[in-house]
């Protein structure tokens, strides 16, 4: 068997014209273009390159992009007050403060002074409780993009066991909750493992969606992976540079040798990743579209 390899780009590609033709009736309508704010803090090349991505996606779709570029060194109190200011805009819909922040910076504190309205980003604890709630208004972008992947893939939701190997606040919890939901695109039977779980293969392999978020290459062998499971590979671990000099990156899945069993798999890159970059930009024209209906 060769798994179906499920593009991220091509998926991302088609959301994105939808939401490109969304925004020119929105701005046709309303008389104003959604807007996005990044907020980056020191020169990680991983970091810096993310919020590049950002905001010329967000140009290309027809979008305001405000940018903030603050040196690592640079004091708590000014990052909040930038982060007030941005809540204070009209002109800004949404807001993304890029994670993870320099030491000694406290993050906590950065992200809950963001206005939950314009959490585009679906990190602050008010929306983490609506989402488990089921009242999410900006589901977060890597868990969105993945249950989006999972749903123009064709695969199944509905009463799948689905495993989730990782338990951060950025991804494994929150997919597993989005994935666990009484509603459309969920109802799936969800597993969380982390490092202390006890035969984490017997778990893998038993999964009909495999959704791995380590943060470790080769954390997933084929051995693993039942025959014909959906894989979804988040991970992104850097292990060198390409003959071009550009980041080599792997995900945490062996990939090669999981092709062989798996139905369906994401790659990396060019899987779950541009769908996390675009699921922004949907939280981003869903946040301008609160504004004035009550909700910003
Ligand atoms: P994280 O905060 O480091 O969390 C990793 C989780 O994986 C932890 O819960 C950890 O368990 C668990 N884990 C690590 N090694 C394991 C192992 N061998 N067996 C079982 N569980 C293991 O990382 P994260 O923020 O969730 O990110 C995970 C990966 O996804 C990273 O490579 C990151 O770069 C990538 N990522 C990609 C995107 C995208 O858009 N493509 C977005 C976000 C993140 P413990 O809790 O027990 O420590």
């Amino acid at each position: 068997m060769t798994a179906q390899i499920i593009s991220g780009k091509e998926i991302a590609a088609a959301i994105r014209a939808e939401l490109a033709a969304a925004i020119a009736r929105f701005k046709a309508a309303r008389g104003f273009a959604p807007g996005l704010a990044t907020i980056l803090v020191g020169d990680d090349p991983g970091s810096v390159s993310y919020v590049a991505g950002k905001n010329r996606t967000c140009v290309e779709l027809g979008m305001n992009s405000f940018q903030r570029h603050l040196p690592a060194d640079v004091p708590q109190a000014e990052l909040i007050a930038l982060v007030r200011a941005f809540n204070a805009d009209d002109a800004v819909h949404g807001i993304l403060v890029q994670l993870p922040l320099p030491k000694p910076l406290d993050e906590r504190e950065v992200i809950c002074a963001i206005d939950p309205d314009k959490d585009v980003d679906g990190v602050h604890p008010i929306n983490h409780g609506r989402l488990l709630l089921g009242q999410a208004i900006f589901p977060p972008c890597t868990p969105a993009g993945i249950q989006e992947m999972l749903v123009r893939a064709g695969t199944p939701i509905a009463g799948a066991d689905v495993v989730v190997v990782g338990r951060s606040n950025l991804v494994g919890k929150p997919v597993a909750v989005l994935l666990a939901q009484k509603a459309p695109h969920a109802d799936a039977t969800v597993t969380i493992c982390h490092t202390r779980t006890r035969d984490l293969a017997a778990h893998t392999r038993r999964a009909e969606i495999l959704i791995v978020a380590a943060g470790r290459p080769k954390a997933i062998t084929a051995d693993m992976i039942r025959p014909g499971a959906t894989v979804i590979d988040v991970g992104v671990n850097r292990i060198g540079t390409t003959a071009s000099g550009k980041a080599k990156l792997v995900g945490d899945v062996d990939f090669e040798a999981a092709l062989a069993v798996a139905g369906k798999i994401t790659p990396v890159p060019g899987g779950v990743g541009p769908l996390t970059l675009t699921m922004l930009m949907k939280n981003t024209l869903a946040a301008a579209e609160r504004r004035g209906r009550g909700g910003a």
